[in-house]
Parts: C-alpha cells; sequence; structure tokens
C-alpha cells in the first residue's frame, strides 16, 4: 500500500496551483516535513531558521504506530531514521545510593523508534535541501498581509513577499505572537521546568536510563550516542520564573540552586554541566489556540498545538501537522482558505489527544509532596507484577494511531 502511494506521488505536480510561493519559520521537525512535502505538491518553499545552522543532537524524541510511520515511509527517510536510532532499552528508577528500585520498558517512552531532535532535524535537512532556499540565522520580525500575499520583514535579510507564511517555529513561535498576539494567550505552563544537556556516560550505562526522583524533583541521566556519552535531565516544580531564555549562566544558576546537595549524582552532574558542549532549560508547557490560522498565515507543530514535552507525542504530531497542511493545500490547488479551514478540521481532534497524554504527566514525573514521590517510587516497584502494567505503553500507541490520514497525491495533484 504505502509503496504504492509513493510511487504515485513522486514528483506530483498540479494543475494551477495558487500561493506556491510559501514562508516557513523554523527548521527543526514541523518546518522540513512541511518543505518537503509542499515541494512534493508544486509548491516551493522557503524556509527561515533563527539559529546560525542546524542545532545538532539534543534530547530523544520519538514515533509511534503506523500513522507516524508511514509518513517518514513516505517521505522515504524511515531507514535513514532506523539507522539513527538511539536504541534505548529500559529506563530504572533508583535510590539516592544508585540502586535500581524498578524499571519502566522502553515503549513508554521510546516508541517505535527514537531518535535524537537534532540528528532527525538533519535527515529532514537533508531530504529537503536540494529543492528548498534555507536561510539561517535570521528571524522574522513582521507580517503585512495584503490581497495578494504577505511582506515580510527579517532581522537581518531584505524584506521579501511570500503568498502564504507558516510559523513553524516552536512553543515560543515568533510567527504565532506576531499572527495571533501574546504568547501568555496560548501558552499553558505545566508547573514544571526542564533541562538537558550532554555529558559523559560516567556510569557505564548500556542503552539505559536511571532516574531518582524525589519531591518536587526528578534528575536522570540516560546514555546517548551508542554509550559514547549521556544526556542529563533535570525536572522541577515551578510556577513561572522570570527568566531571559537566552541567559543560560542564570539558567544554570536556577539549576544549582534547586538541585544542591539534591543526592544521586545531582552534585557531580551539576558540576559537569559547565563544561557541557549544549544546555537545553525551558519551562515545560502546552499551547491552545481556538485557531491555528489567520488570513494568510498559519502555525505547524509546537508552535500550534505543542502537547508538551513530557507527552511524549511532540514529534509525531509535528509531522502529521505538516502533512496534512501541505495535503489540503494541494488538494485545494492553494486556495488558502478551504486549506487551512480543512487543515484545522482534520488535525484538531489528534492534537487534542496528544495533549491529554501531557496533561497529568507533569503531576506524576514531579510529585509535589515526599508521600507522593515515595508511593509513586514504590508503585513502579509492583507496576511490572501489576495486570495493567502496559497500559500507558498501550494508550500511547492508541493515541498516536487515532488518526485516519489522506492520500493527498491521489487527490489534489496528478503524476507528472
Ligand atoms: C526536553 C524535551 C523532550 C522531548 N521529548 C519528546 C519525546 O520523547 N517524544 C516526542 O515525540 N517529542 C518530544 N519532545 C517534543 C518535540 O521535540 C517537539 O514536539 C518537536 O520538536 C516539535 O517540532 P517543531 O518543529 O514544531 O518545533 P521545535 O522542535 O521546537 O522547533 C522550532 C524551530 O524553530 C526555530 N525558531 C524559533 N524561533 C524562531 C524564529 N523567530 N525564527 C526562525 N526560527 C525560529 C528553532 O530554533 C527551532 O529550530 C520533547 C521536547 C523537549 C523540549
Amino acid at each position: 500500500m504505502d509503496n504504492a502511494v509513493n510511487n504515485a506521488s513522486e514528483n506530483v505536480v498540479n494543475d494551477a496551483v495558487a500561493n506556491r510561493n510559501v514562508l516557513i519559520s523554523g527548521a527543526s521537525v514541523a518546518g522540513p516535513a512541511l518543505a518537503y512535502w509542499l515541494h512534493r505538491h508544486g509548491f516551493t518553499p522557503t524556509v527561515v531558521e533563527r539559529a546560525p545552522a542546524l542545532r545538532d543532537g539534543g534530547y530523544a524524541v520519538d514515533f509511534r504506530g503506523e500513522a507516524h510511520l508511514s509518513i517518514l515511509r513516505r517521505m522515504g527517510i524511515l531507514d535513514d531514521i532506523e539507522r539513527a536510532r538511539t536504541g534505548m532499552g529500559s529506563m530504572s528508577y533508583v535510590n539516592s545510593a544508585g540502586r535500581p528500585l524498578a524499571e519502566l520498558p522502553a515503549d513508554l517512552f521510546a516508541g517505535d523508534v527514537e531518535i535524537l531532535r537534532g540528528d532527525l532535524a538533519r535527515i529532514l535537512y537533508d531530504a529537503t535541501k536540494e529543492h528548498t532556499e534555507y536561510v539561517f540565522g535570521d528571524s522574522v520580525t513582521s507580517l503585512a498581509e495584503d490581497a495578494d500575499g504577505v511582506t515580510v520583514t527579517f532581522e537581518r535579510g531584505e524584506p521579501r513577499r511570500f503568498d502564504l507564511v507558516v510559523g513553524a517555529d516552536g512553543l515560543h513561535s515568533t510567527t504565532r505572537r506576531l499572527a495571533f498576539g501574546p504568547e501568555e494567550d496560548y501558552v499553558r505552563h505545566l508547573g514544571v521546568y526542564c533541562a538537558i544537556f550532554t555529558t559523559a556516560n560516567h556510569l557505564g550505562l548500556d542503552h539505559h536510563g536511571h532516574a531518582y526522583r524525589t519531591a518536587n524533583r526528578l534528575v536522570a541521566m540516560y546514555s546517548a550516542r551508542h554509550n559514547t556519552e549521556a544526556k542529563a535531565v533535570f525536572y522541577f516544580g515551578s510556577p513561572i520564573l522570570d527568566l531571559d531564555r537566552r541567559d543560560v549562566a542564570r539558567q544554570q544558576a536556577v539549576l544549582v540552586e534547586q538541585f544542591t546537595g539534591n543526592g544521586w549524582q545531582s552534585d557531580r552532574l551539576l558540576r559537569d554541566m559547565r563544561f557541557a558542549p549544549d544546555f537545553y532549560f525551558d519551562s515545560v508547557g502546552q499551547v491552545r489556540m481556538d485557531a491555528w490560522t489567520r488570513g494568510r498565515v498559519a502555525l505547524v507543530g509546537d508552535a500550534a498545538y505543542c502537547p508538551s514535552s513530557l507527552s511524549g507525542m511532540g514529534s509525531g504530531l509535528a509531522l502529521v501537522g505538516a502533512y496534512v497542511l501541505a495535503g489540503e493545500l494541494a488538494d485545494a490547488h492553494g486556495d488558502h482558505r478551504v486549506a487551512f479551514a480543512r487543515y484545522e478540521r482534520e488535525v484538531r481532534a489528534y492534537a487534542e489527544r496528544c495533549q491529554k497524554m501531557g496533561d497529568g504527566v507533569a503531576k506524576l514525573m514531579v510529585p509535589g509532596n515526599r508521600f507522593l514521590a515515595s508511593f509513586l517510587n514504590r508503585y513502579y516497584r509492583i507496576m511490572p507484577y501489576l495486570p495493567g502494567r502496559n497500559l500507558p505503553a498501550k494508550i500511547a500507541r492508541k493515541t498516536a494511531q487515532s488518526i485516519t490520514l489522506r492520500d493527498y497525491a491521489a487527490n489534489g495533484a496528478r503524476s507528472q
């Protein structure tokens, strides 16, 4: 079936496609995936990315279920992703001495295929760079829409005209702020902060992770790049802090305040943090919007419907959103009014189900008091013997598969 789809949708062109010239803001998951499908449907995508170059490595993301895998297969990149997979096994909850208390199975958090976000972005970039103009180190600063298109100004580059603009610029989307209003109106803080950085695999973890949970805090370490390095992960409960997102020194100081003397590997990892080649720090949030499109501007991926990093659904949802948005534009021969309405209709229920996965997880990951923390540690110890032990992974799989994807190539486009 998928091969048939693949062959039929190679090199498709649309008859009389309007609005061909599309600007995409953001080159992570949703942006390049959208560029891929827009090109396949006969559009001309341009991607602007704020970072000076592709951001490599980072944390692990995953895809699960046939909806995600079938899109990757249709894009011809599933094999590349399989080759770069983390190969992560299970994760153990440990006590302060590092002794395993309980083990969580891999499919709960690693899905069918897990890959570092930066490796995924690289594969998507490689699959699109031949036919997509990428502009690194720049950002949209204003959008002025008129009847025929959008005039876009940039921090560095000259103003340009596009037919449509799509924000694929993540949780803190600039496109969303410019077209829809301030972030506070749309981002819901889940009461948790997260930090991640690369460190030495000094515990000798073999495709495995350790996590240590106390009241309001969780520290974890998992091996990466086939055990040659590890990722250190910190979660802590907190209301929104008044922090500049680019002030790494201040963010690291907050982690030191939160975790010094917290036990297990906390102090060692805090020391190693100073020498880390990368550092991610952010609040954990969801994006809730009544509409993801306005005029000639649309949002896709985390910018529109971030389900939170705790849901384990973000990268698959971003991929599905990009596939459907491009497909609906092709189907409507570029008529954005028709396509945007159908995109919202096709993806909304799915996005809401994915967001539900993130809703309760924050309280389980970072329980507010030590009684709950110790109860959960005990519960996970007996979980492998309980009848419902596979339920969380089953729910995640069912959610990820809960959309029926249309074959857009067979509708709005014809094969060459
Ligand atoms: C710690 C953590 C763990 C996660 N774990 C998982 C997991 O296990 N499974 C899973 O499926 N998902 C996971 N996710 C979520 C997943 O990473 C996201 O849902 C996914 O990356 C969304 O892709 P996106 O392209 O929409 O946004 P992002 O990946 O956030 O990318 C946005 C891009 O836009 C760029 N950008 C930002 N502002 C501008 C601007 N003004 N101009 C131009 N470019 C801009 C950014 O540099 C970035 O490249 C995790 C996320 C985090 C933070």
